[in-house]
């Protein structure tokens, strides 16, 4: 009786186990920030690639010879490989797994279809089996977590709820629309940590050169989307309030507000005293073969079974990404007097 009062305890006082997928992505760089702040111990599955794509959790890293303290962990593994798939969960045995990995850009996903099938829709359902199988030889429960996208709900009108169907409209999002039973979340995060090719980031990152000198002019395509932006790190929460439920579910998290491309210019160059007519130029090769017009998430069931409500909103996330961009454009400009950066270098 006290051996297992004792076994019951320690399991209850042992370090949960996240793995993550797509860790070095922004929404898996957030993710494990607040894992870690929860006392987690986080394994994230990275790719191999001759340069080092670390950026976003460098500042979290912490040396594994300093074996207590580093509580996150890296290893290779791939999702278009099932075998490491398997290895990595047998050997880590995590209690939730967040599958975050993906090709993610929907502009490329036109040019690499194929590719970003095999990741994104063919990729859950090799991590799913892995984990299914993991479950089945060990006895173990693992929790998984799926992200969805909003790109899902493509051409159907808004708001779009988790009852909403799917009308995907490109390579991207038909292959996020691939269900397997498995709960999905579908959102839009941004932040300043968002790849520079996506259109907010791309809009502040050239703002904030525009701004120090180091670049006059910005090429954009359609400036009449709609899109309901949220902070990555309010939606991170969301993830793993999902998780933490008895019951899978399908949830959609939004922000319930929508913005154009134009509005994002208005905020973003307004805030800095700037006329985004003025450096904006159109350039049609930033228009889609196939464009999703509005997207405005409805998220009350997210509220209500989850207690989930964003903490920023649009106008604060544009000046959380506007101060970040234009701080790091500042330092590029020192490097580029001090000539060890060229001007033209575009992001
Ligand atoms: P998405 O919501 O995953 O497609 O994210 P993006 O940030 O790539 O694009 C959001 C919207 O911005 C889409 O409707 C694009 O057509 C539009 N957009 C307009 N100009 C650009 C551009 O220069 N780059 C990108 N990526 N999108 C643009």
């Amino acid at each position: 009786m006290a051996s297992e009062n004792n076994e019951a305890r320690s399991e209850e006082m042992r370090r949960k186990i996240a793995l993550v997928t797509g860790i070095t992505g922004q929404d898996g760089s957030y993710l494990t920030e607040f894992l870690l702040e929860k006392g987690y111990e986080v394994h994230g599955l990275i790719r191999r690639s001759s340069n080092f794509n670390t950026q976003r959790i460098n500042h979290i890293y912490i040396d594994p010879h300093n074996a207590d303290k580093a509580l996150m962990k890296l290893h290779y593994a791939d999702l278009s490989d099932a075998s490491s798939l398997r290895r990595w969960i047998d050997v880590i045995k995590p209690d939730e797994v967040y599958n975050l990995a993906a090709q993610s850009h929907v502009a490329v996903s036109f040019e690499i279809p194929d590719y970003t099938a095999d990741v994104v829709a063919t990729g859950a359902l090799r991590l799913l089996e892995a984990v299914r199988s993991h479950t089945v030889d060990s006895g173990r429960t693992v929790k998984y977590y799926q992200a969805g996208s909003s790109e899902m709900f493509g051409a159907t009108p808004p708001p779009q709820a988790e009852t909403t169907p799917f009308h995907p409209r490109s390579p991207y999002a038909a292959s996020k629309s691939l269900r397997i039973g498995t709960p999905l979340t579908t959102a839009r995060p941004t932040s300043p940590r968002r790849g520079e090719n996506f259109v907010t980031r791309k809009i502040t990152r050239a703002l904030g050169r525009i701004k120090v000198g180091l670049q006059r002019k910005l090429f954009l395509g359609n400036l009449q989307a709609s899109r309901d932006w949220g902070f990555a790190g309010d939606y991170v929460e969301a993830m793993w309030m999902m998780l933490q439920q008895d019951k899978a579910d399908d949830y959609v998290v939004a922000t319930e507000e929508s913005h154009t491309v134009e509005e994002f210019l208005e905020v973003s160059f307004g805030y800095l005293g700037l006329n985004w007519k003025d450096h904006v130029e159109i350039d049609k090769r930033y228009f889609r073969p196939s464009e999703v017009d509005n997207l405005k998430g409805d998220a009350s069931k997210a509220k209500e079974v989850l207690g989930w409500k964003p903490k920023v909103g649009f106008e604060k996330l544009v000046k959380m990404m506007v101060d970040e961009d234009l701080a790091l454009a500042k330092r590029e400009k020192v490097l580029v007097d001090a000539g060890y950066m060229d001007a033209q270098q575009q992001p």
